[in-house]
């Protein structure tokens, strides 16, 4: 299943010198679809019981795997999306900055896989990353569908399983 071809880089998107990844060509293709959670499914079942995911692309891959392995699901979200006790984090992005945050609930005992869409500079996972271990909860993967290579994410990733199905070099 070559996944790469159905992946669709729009340059100069959403700003100029970013090549834009549009994953949802995918969603639109069942069989990459299947794929895509079939190749986590084999990587970390067994392993985790718990699948958090990062708004928003990150819901798409991780609430369907969970699905799949019947486990638990839980949302990162932006900034003031989730009601009750939170805690939050700001970050840099490839373009930008931005804000996400956790239900401010013990994560202890979870064996958990982090799931985004693409991993750029890190700064996204690495926020996430220090908001579960905050609570407590025990990271076993970091999974992508897509993984921009060239910026070295892994550098600063380094303590963790990174799983990535298409990479960019
Ligand atoms: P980063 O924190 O730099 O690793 O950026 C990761 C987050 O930003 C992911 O949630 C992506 O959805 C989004 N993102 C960053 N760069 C791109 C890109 N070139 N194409 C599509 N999405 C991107």
């Amino acid at each position: 299943m070559n996944i790469r071809d159905i992946i669709k880089d729009y340059p100069d998107y959403p700003k100029q010198g970013i090549i834009f990844k549009d994953m949802w060509p995918v969603l639109d293709n069942p069989d990459a679809f299947q794929y895509i959670l079939e190749e986590f499914e084999r990587e970390f079942e067994g392993k985790i019981d718990t699948v958090i995911g990062i708004e928003s692309r990150g819901f798409v891959f991780g609430a369907a795997l969970a699905n799949r392995l019947k486990i638990s699901f839980i949302p990162i979200r932006k900034k003031g999306k989730l009601p009750g006790e939170t805690i939050s984090r700001d970050f840099e992005l490839e373009y930008g900055t931005a804000s996400i945050e956790i239900k401010n609930e013990s994560l202890k005992d979870r064996n958990i896989l982090v799931i985004d869409d693409l991993l750029a500079t890190g700064g996204t996972v690495e926020a996430a990353i220090k908001m579960i271990e905050t609570l407590n909860g025990n990271i076993i993967g970091l999974g992508f569908l897509i993984e921009l290579k060239f910026l070295n994410a892994r550098k600063i990733l380094s303590e963790y399983k990174i799983f990535s199905i298409v990479g960019y070099d």
